[in-house]
């Protein structure tokens, strides 16, 4: 039985994440959750689930919580609740899916305290890579991919990364707008920004796919999850999101990984592996009715956030922080239908150009340089 402690248990894999630890009751067990401000579904889920610990966003929400609450059930709230009930929960394995970078303490927390980590989360990777994967070392814990791409990598990953593998090639849908020129691009609404054409997903991943700053994301992700260089890593356009990724080795042998597009096997994986378990209400692929896969090369001048993702994480140190602060906060904006689509790659460019990177940043200097660029996005707004 692996017990399981879940941030972000109201969101697109949190309740996916929840389905699966439902649908094998005989392997899992959820000991603690955390989630933000859906306190009508939180609260079912802690009914259902019974953890001893629950965050939630402030006291607010706790104060919410307590009249419906079971006994025995502790709840604590803010970024300081996050990073106990990461820590604490007597859990072989955190689940972080939370959104933003608000997921790296609680995540460096975890390792400390000795868990495992099936990373969604990709921001705590972008901002804070380095720091993540020494403290695992140190730690002498696993950071397991949730992320469908790097699931796919790592189940294909063998041998000696260093000396075998020529290329990791992540694949991209495209996102919403993806039969459309940059010039197209003027003037979308959020609502056609949401509206992804493979993925159903929280809305500022949603929003990362549209720009294909997700995919910059993942680059940098991938960088520090299989400790490989930017100039290994390669994206590829796939529309049908049928092969989720691929691992391209010396011998010109190149292995995918295929599917159809369900999170519920990454995080599935994530949890049970080496085993695998059955999908209780998955759809197998049949590539038969797929009929043919479809691959493009991304246009960098297209996909901005892209070369702009690349480029900052190889400056490395502190760039990458900043174009995840700066995106956070753009995407914000846009979804609260103050800047344009187009503003968002141009406020991240500006980020980026302003700042001056350090090189091996540490927590104190991460946490400090992520809450500057995020002030800066704002005044520059003003
Ligand atoms: P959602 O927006 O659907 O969910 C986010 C979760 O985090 C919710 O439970 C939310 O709580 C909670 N949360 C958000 N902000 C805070 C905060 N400040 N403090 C505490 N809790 C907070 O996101 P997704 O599930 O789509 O994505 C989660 C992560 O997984 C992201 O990093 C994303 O990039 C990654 N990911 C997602 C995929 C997907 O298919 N969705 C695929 C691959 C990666 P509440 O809603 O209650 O306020
Ligand atoms: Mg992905």
């Amino acid at each position: 039985m692996r017990k399981i402690c879940l941030l972000g248990s109201t969101g697109s894999i949190g309740t996916q994440t929840l389905d699966v630890i439902r649908s094998h009751k005989e392997e899992f067990q959820l000991i603690g959750l955390s989630f933000g401000r859906n306190v009508a579904l939180g609260l079912k889920q802690i009914q259902e689930f019974r953890p001893k610990v629950v965050c939630v966003y402030s006291k607010e929400e706790a104060n919410l919580l307590y009249p419906d609450l079971p006994p025995g059930v502790k709840v604590v709230y803010g970024e300081q609740g996050l990073v106990e009930v990461a820590a604490v929960c007597e859990a072989d394995i955190l689940v972080n899916a939370v959104m933003g970078s608000i997921g790296l303490k609680p995540t460096l927390g975890a390792i400390e305290s000795g868990k495992d980590i099936a990373i969604a989360n990709k921001e705590t990777l972008v901002t804070a890579g380095h720091l993540v994967t020494e403290m695992a070392k140190k730690y002498e814990v696993e950071l397991i991919p949730v992320d469908s791409e790097h699931s796919a990598i790592y189940q294909c990953l063998h041998g000696d990364v260093e000396k075998d593998v020529d290329r990791l090639i992540l694949t991209a849908s495209g996102g919403s707008f993806r039969d459309r020129s940059l010039s197209e691009l003027e003037g979308v609404t959020v609502e056609e920004a949401l509206n992804h054409p493979n993925w159903e997903m929280g809305a500022k991943i949603t929003i990362d796919s549209a720009t294909m700053m997700n995919k910059g994301l993942e680059v940098i992700e991938a960088r520090w999850l299989f400790n490989i260089p930017y100039e290994k890593i390669d994206v590829i356009l796939h529309k049908e999101s049928i092969i989720h990724s691929m691992v391209e080795y010396i011998d010109g042998s190149v292995l995918a990984h295929l599917g159809t597009p369900d999170m519920r096997v990454p995080i599935q994986y994530a949890l049970s592996k080496p085993k695998r378990l059955v999908l209780h209400g998955g759809q197998k692929l049949n590539l038969w009715e797929v009929g043919s896969l479809h691959f493009e090369k991304p246009n960098m001048e297209r996909y901005r956030c892209l070369k702009m993702a690349f480029e900052a994480g190889k400056i490395g140190g502190s760039a990458p922080t900043v174009l995840n602060a700066a995106n956070e906060i753009a995407v914000s904006e846009f979804l609260n239908g103050n800047i344009p689509f187009l503003g968002i790659d141009q406020l991240v460019e500006k980020a980026l150009s302003d700042h001056s990177p350090t090189s091996d940043p540490s927590l104190d200097e991460i946490v400090m340089i992520d809450e500057e660029t995020r002030n800066k996005i704002k005044s520059y707004l003003n």
